[in-house]
């Protein structure tokens, strides 16, 4: 079965032979018991008048079982929103994943020192992964080294991320669409080829990595 760990297309729910984690970063009550769902408040959608319904909204819609990962949240230094409450934010959301033992999501760009130190210094245990990444590979084995996962999407096809993907152990790995019309099925294939390993033995180990981490399926 092919995993997609990270789409915004709501109407994505899981078929036989894919199972989707629909991301959700406004309308938190939107869910439904068809799919599996992350839910957060993505650094560009901070609101100020309205964040501590949102963060409160989020956290009430967390509870529920189909919900299994919090994200994607994080950090983004080329956002317009104010650096400061993006970490605060963050924060919250770091210390909400810990207290109902969920997962994140994270979005990151330009901040993965700060990513990681603040998961750090908030005593984070829970799982991450570290959605969208196109970055060298001294950025990937920090995120590595300290404990955590990485998912590729579209960026598999536009970037070289050859030397990147080749100095990830394959049981840290995720593949996502994300925002994008590529198919699931062609992100697997175009990860298989620069990784050079049969697509059977790729979905079998990212099915393991779903277990791992969320303990489902
Ligand atoms: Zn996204």
């Amino acid at each position: 079965m092919f995993i997609n760990i990270h789409t915004h297309q709501k109407n994505n729910y899981s078929r036989q032979n894919c199972w989707n984690l629909i991301n959700i970063h406004e309308t938190f009550d939107e869910t439904n018991t068809l799919s599996h769902y992350s839910l957060g408040i993505h650094p560009w959608h901070i609101d100020i008048p309205k964040i501590e319904d949102d963060l409160s909204r989020l956290k009430m819609a967390c509870h529920k079982s189909n919900v299994l990962a919090i994200g994607e949240c994080g950090l983004d230094k080329i956002c317009e929103i104010s650096y400061k409450l993006q970490q605060d934010v963050f924060k919250q959301q770091i210390l909400w994943a810990n207290e109902i033992a969920k997962p994140l999501i994270i979005h990151c760009v330009r901040a993965h020192e700060d990513v990681l130190q603040m998961l750090k210094d908030n005593r984070n245990i829970m799982p991450v992964i570290f959605h969208g990444f196109n970055k060298k590979e001294t950025i990937a084995q920090k995120i590595i080294q300290s404990g955590y996962y990485i998912s590729f999407g579209k960026d598999l096809i536009n970037f070289e991320l050859e030397k990147t993907i080749t100095s990830i152990p394959l049981d840290r790995i995720f593949l996502e669409t994300d925002d994008s019309d590529i198919s699931i099925e062609d992100i697997y294939k175009e990860f298989s080829r620069i990784r050079n390993i049969p697509q059977p033995q790729l979905i079998l180990q990212i099915q393991k990595n779903l277990k791992t981490v969320f303990n489902t399926l």
